[in-house]
C-alpha cells in the first residue's frame, strides 16, 4: 500500500507511522518527496487495514499498489532511477553502450577489446568469466583468471567491467574484481542468486529469461530490490518464439512496457536478441527509438576466432560504424551518450 501524507506532515510524524507499520511486521518504506512525504507498507494488506491509518490526522490517502511487483514499480516511484556503474550514470536521459566479447579468452583479447570499445565511446566493458553454456562440452570460461583479466582491463583503460555471476558464493570475489554483476537469462529465476546479489550494493544487469514473461522479469528484479540493492538495470535480450530465422525474438514491446511500469533503467542486447551480426546495428537503433537507456553488444577484435558467439559479434570496424550511426538516434530520442 502507498500512504500519502498531508503536506504539513513532519518527518517525526512520518517516522511514527512507519514504526506502527513495522510493529505489525510489514515492510515500511520512507519516500520523502519535494512536496510531501509518501510511505509504503509491503505485506498482507489486511494487517495494514487493522492499523486504521486512514483515520490518522496526517494521512491524506491510502492506495493499493496494483502490480504484483511493488518496489520496482512506477506506482511506488514515479521518477526514473539512475544506476551508477563506476563513474557512469545510466538512466534518466543518459544512454550507455556496454561492449566486449561474449567471453574473456586471453589477456591480449580482453585488453585489446577494452581499448577499442573505449575509443569509440563505450561506457562499460562486458565479458564472461563464468559461462553457463548449453553444452557441457563448450568453453566454460576462464573463471577466476577471467575475473583477474577483467580487473586488469578495467584498471588499464578506466572502463568499468561487468560480468556474469552464476554462483551465490561468488559475490565478494566479484566485488573485488569488477564493477557490475550480470545475471544471465538462464539464471533469471535462480532466487538464491538474486538474493545474494541483492545483498550487495554493486549494480546488477538482470537479463530476461528466454521464456520469462515481463511480469516474471520484474518480479526477479523485485527480489534483488527487496534485499536492499536498488542498483538494477533490466536487460531485454530476446525470447524464444516459434521463429527460427533468428536466434531469439527481440521483444522491444517489453522495453516500452517496462519503461512505463517500472522506474528502473532498461537496456537492450541486440547481439543475443538476434544472434546475427548484420542485425545488431538495426536492432540497436530500434532499441534507442523505443526508449531503451542503453545497449550491451558483443565485440571482439577477431570475431571469427571467438570461442563463443562469434556469429553475432562485431569487429572494430563494425563497432565504430555502429557508434557513428547510433548517435543521431540517441539525439533524436532526447538522450545523451555518456561514457
Ligand atoms: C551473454 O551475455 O554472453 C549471455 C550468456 O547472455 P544471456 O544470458 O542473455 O544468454
Ligand atoms: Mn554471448
Amino acid at each position: 500500500m502507498i500512504i500519502v501524507l498531508k503536506s504539513q506532515a513532519t518527518e517525526k510524524e512520518a517516522k511514527e507511522i512507519l514504526t506502527k507499520i513495522e510493529s505489525v511486521k510489514l515492510k515500511p518504506l520512507y519516500m520523502p518527496g519535494t512536496e510531501r512525504i509518501v510511505l509504503g507498507a509491503l505485506g498482507d494488506e489486511r494487517v495494514l487495514n487493522g492499523l486504521n491509518l486512514a483515520a490518522h490526522p496526517m494521512v491524506e490517502t491510502i492506495k493499493p499498489i496494483l502490480s504484483t511487483y511493488k518496489q520496482v514499480s512506477r506506482e511506488m516511484q514515479s521518477h526514473d532511477t539512475q544506476v551508477n556503474i563506476g563513474s557512469v550514470s545510466i538512466g534518466a536521459g543518459n544512454f550507455v553502450v556496454i561492449a566486449g566479447p561474449c567471453a574473456v579468452e586471453t589477456q591480449e583479447q580482453i585488453l585489446q577489446t577494452a581499448e577499442l570499445v573505449k575509443k569509440y565511446g563505450a561506457a562499460g566493458l562486458r565479458g564472461g568469466a563464468y559461462k553457463p553454456r548449453t553444452s557441457p562440452y563448450s568453453f566454460q570460461g576462464l573463471e577466476e583468471e577471467g575475473l583477474r583479466l577483467l580487473k586488469q582491463a578495467e584498471d588499464t583503460h578506466n572502463l568499468p567491467a561487468i560480468t556474469e555471476i552464476i554462483d551465490p558464493s561468488h559475490v565478494e570475489l566479484f566485488e573485488q574484481h569488477v564493477s557490475g554483476f550480470q545475471i544471465g537469462a538462464r539464471n533469471m529465476q535462480n532466487f538464491k542468486l538474486l538474493k545474494a546479489v541483492g545483498q550487495s550494493q554493486m549494480p546488477v544487469i538482470l537479463k530476461r529469461g528466454m521464456s520469462a514473461t515481463i511480469e516474471e522479469l520484474l518480479l526477479a528484479a523485485e527480489y534483488i530490490y527487496h534485499e536492499g540493492n536498488k542498483n538494477i538495470i533490466i536487460c531485454e535480450r530476446g525470447i524464444r518464439t516459434f521463429e527460427k530465422a533468428t536466434r531469439n525474438t527481440l521483444d522491444l514491446n517489453a522495453v516500452a512496457y517496462i519503461k512505463m511500469k517500472s522506474h528502473l533503467p532498461v537496456i537492450v542486447d541486440p547481439s543475443h536478441g538476434t544472434g546475427i551480426r548484420d542485425l545488431v546495428p538495426p536492432m540497436a537503433k530500434a532499441a534507442v527509438a523505443c526508449g531503451a537507456d542503453g545497449i550491451i553488444v558483443e565485440v571482439h577484435p577477431e570475431p571469427q576466432k571467438a570461442l563463443s558467439d562469434g556469429q553475432q559479434t562485431l569487429d572494430e570496424n563494425e563497432f565504430s560504424q555502429l557508434m557513428f550511426e547510433l548517435k543521431p538516434f540517441i539525439e533524436a530520442a532526447g538522450k545523451v551518450l555518456v561514457s
